[in-house]
């Protein structure tokens, strides 16, 4: 089973003329509320997929944390894990202007309060989980618990997004880490240079045991340990709508193919098909393909 630890989100969204100054308002487009957060992303994507898959969230008691269970139960996701209360539920409110450019302001709520004591209460979810996907948009107190929680021989997908240094506690055990070439930047300072395949090296040097850099149209980089050579996985080509959410997308079915014990740059191919189909359409959750809506690799 896969078993991802992470956010949950509603995503607010209105659309604006302009973005309002201090002290001053503007009238928005009438408001769209969608499930978000990149723990919920991963489960959803994943279930769609078809895997086995549980979330270990939590939501408020409230409209927003039901819808977001709803989407969960819709895609097939369990969860049992998913904890109700102790704040509002997150919630993202996006602006978005006439160019598309987003503005947003995201207010953790509930996903700040998911702390180490609710993963040693979610035990049964780590024995049953092959493959633990976490993000940073929990605490990370939260994370490192999640890597002591990991079962013999369960492995960890980590992506840490948004950037924040980690401890060697935690990048030891990621198998692999996956960046996209923002959080690849942010974990290896600057200067990184402009070449990708330095980036694997520099990132090794951080202690994962594998790594992967997604790298939009082009695919991803995946280098399945410090010695292996890192090898372009490309991703097909598509007509790109909405890449809100293709990481996610990407990670959650990389995380699946690995839990059924596929080779890490195979489970990449399959992995970048579905990253491409999920910028086809627009929206996150909303975007992610059944099995039989990939294109071909
Ligand atoms: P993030 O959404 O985290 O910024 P990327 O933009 O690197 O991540 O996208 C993740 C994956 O989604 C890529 O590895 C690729 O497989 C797929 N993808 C993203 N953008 C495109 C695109 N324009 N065309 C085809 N595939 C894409």
């Amino acid at each position: 089973d896969l078993l991802v630890v992470g956010s949950a989100n509603a995503d607010l969204v209105t659309r604006v003329e302009r973005r309002p100054g201090a002290g001053e308002t503007v009238l928005g487009s009438d408001l769209v509320v969608h499930p978000g957060g990149k723990g919920a992303n991963q489960a959803v994507a994943a279930a769609r997929l078809g895997a086995r898959t549980a979330l270990l969230a939590r939501v408020g008691d409230d409209g927003h944390g039901r819808l977001l269970l709803e989407s969960q139960r819709a895609a097939g996701v369990a969860v049992d894990g998913v904890l109700v209360g102790g704040a509002p539920t997150g919630v993202a409110l996006i602006t978005v202007d006439p160019s598309g450019d987003n503005s947003i302001v995201v207010s953790t709520g509930a996903n700040a309060r998911l702390t180490p004591a609710d993963v040693r209460g979610a035990a049964p979810l780590f024995r049953a989980a092959r493959v633990v996907s976490a993000q940073l948009e929990i605490p990370l107190a939260t994370v490192v618990e999640t890597v002591r929680a990991l079962a013999p021989g369960s492995r960890l997908v980590l992506n840490p997004s948004p950037p924040a240094a980690l401890p060697a506690e935690v990048t030891a055990v990621c198998d692999p880490l996956i960046v996209n070439e923002h959080e690849a930047r942010f974990l290896l300072g600057d200067p990184a240079g402009d070449e990708p395949r330095a980036w694997v090296r520099g990132l090794f040097a951080l202690g994962p045991r594998s790594v992967v850099i997604t790298l939009g149209s082009a695919g991803a980089l995946v280098a399945e340990g410090p010695s292996a050579p890192a090898v372009l996985v490309e991703s097909p080509r598509v007509t790109a709508v909405d890449t809100t959410g293709a990481g996610d997308a990407f990670t959650a079915a990389l995380a699946w193919r690995l839990s059924l014990g596929e080779r890490l740059v195979t489970a990449a191919a399959y992995a970048v098909r579905v990253g491409a189909a999920a910028v086809t359409r627009r929206g996150a959750q909303d975007s992610y393909p059944t099995p039989d809506e990939l294109p071909a690799g």
